[in-house]
C-alpha cells in the first residue's frame, strides 16, 4: 500500500526505519514494528542494527554478525519488513544521522522517514550528534510500555521538543514488557525464552551459545 502525500495528490513513500542493537531482536521489538507500519500506514519496515553504539562498550554488545543474522532470521516471515547492513558496514561508531543521511540517499528525497525505536532511547536525542538536524531530516515515533510518562520527554528534549513537536510521535506497546536485556538474563540463568523471541532465534542462540554469560 502506498500513502497520499500533500495536496498535490502524488505518493510519497512512507518508510519506518527500526533503529535498536536488538541483542537479541524480541516479540516486543517485532509488534513495535508491526504497530507502527499499521499505524502510521508505512509500506515497509527496515531494521537497521546498530553497528557500534555510542552510548555501550563494545564488549559489552555481542558481534554485529550474530544481531544482524537474528535480525534476519526473526523478519523473514513479513513481507513487509526488510533489514539493512548500513549501520553495521559503515566503519566507526553508529550515529543515527548517518543512518538517516544513507537510508534518504537510497529511497530519494521525496521519501517519508519514520525513524522508530524506544522512547527511553529517544530521550537522550539532544545528546546525539548533529540532533536538530536529524530531527529536521525525518519523523520519531517512540515505542512506550504502557503507563510510560510522555512528561520527562518534554523535559529532556526541551526547545527541540517544542519546535519540532509534530516530528515526535508516541506508540503504546504492551508487548514491551518484553526487553533485551531480561532475554539475556534469562539464557544465563538456564530460564527459557521460548515464546518471548522467535523460535529461529531461539535455536540461533542455542546454536552459538550466546549469552552464557555477561549481562
Ligand atoms: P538502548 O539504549 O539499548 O535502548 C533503550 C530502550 O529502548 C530499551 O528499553 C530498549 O529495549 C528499547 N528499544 C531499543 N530499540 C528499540 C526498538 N527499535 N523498538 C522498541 N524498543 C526499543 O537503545 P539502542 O538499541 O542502543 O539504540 C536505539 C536506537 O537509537 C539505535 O538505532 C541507535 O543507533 C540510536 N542511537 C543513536 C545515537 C546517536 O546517534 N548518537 C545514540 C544512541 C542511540 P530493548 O533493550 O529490549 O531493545
Amino acid at each position: 500500500m502506498r500513502a497520499e502525500g500533500g495536496r498535490s495528490g502524488k505518493r510519497r513513500q512512507r518508510i519506518g526505519v527500526m533503529g535498536g542493537t536488538f541483542d537479541p531482536i524480541h516479540y516486543g521489538h517485532l509488534v513495535t514494528a508491526e504497530a507502527a507500519r499499521h499505524e502510521f500506514r508505512l509500506e515497509q519496515v527496515i531494521f537497521v542494527p546498530s553497528g557500534r553504539p555510542p552510548h555501550k562498550r563494545p564488549e559489552e554488545i555481542t558481534d554485529a554478525k550474530h544481531r544482524y543474522t537474528m535480525t534476519v532470521l526473526a523478519t523473514l516471515t513479513n513481507p513487509h519488513f526488510d533489514v539493512s547492513r548500513v549501520d553495521i558496514d559503515r566503519p566507526g561508531v553508529t550515529y543515527t544521522i548517518d543512518t538517516i543521511s544513507d537510508l534518504r540517499a537510497l529511497y530519494g528525497p521525496e521519501a517519508e522517514l519514520y525513524f522508530i525505536t524506544g522512547a527511553d532511547a529517544l530521550l537522550e536525542i539532544v545528546s546525539w550528534k548533529d540532533a536538530e538536524r536529524l530531527v529536521s531530516m525525518c519523523q520519531f515515533i517512540g515505542a512506550t510500555r504502557p503507563g510510560y510518562s510522555l512528561d520527562q520527554l518534554e523535559q529532556n528534549l526541551g526547545p527541540l521538543y517544542r519546535r519540532y513537536r509534530r516530528s515526535f510521535h508516541f506508540l503504546e506497546v504492551p508487548a514491551l514488557a518484553i526487553s533485551s536485556t531480561e532475554i539475556r538474563r534469562r539464557v544465563r540463568t538456564g530460564s527459557p525464552i521460548r515464546y518471548l523471541v522467535p523460535e529461529t532465534v531461539a535455536f540461533y542462540i542455542a546454536k552459538n551459545r550466546l549469552y552464557l554469560e555477561g549481562n
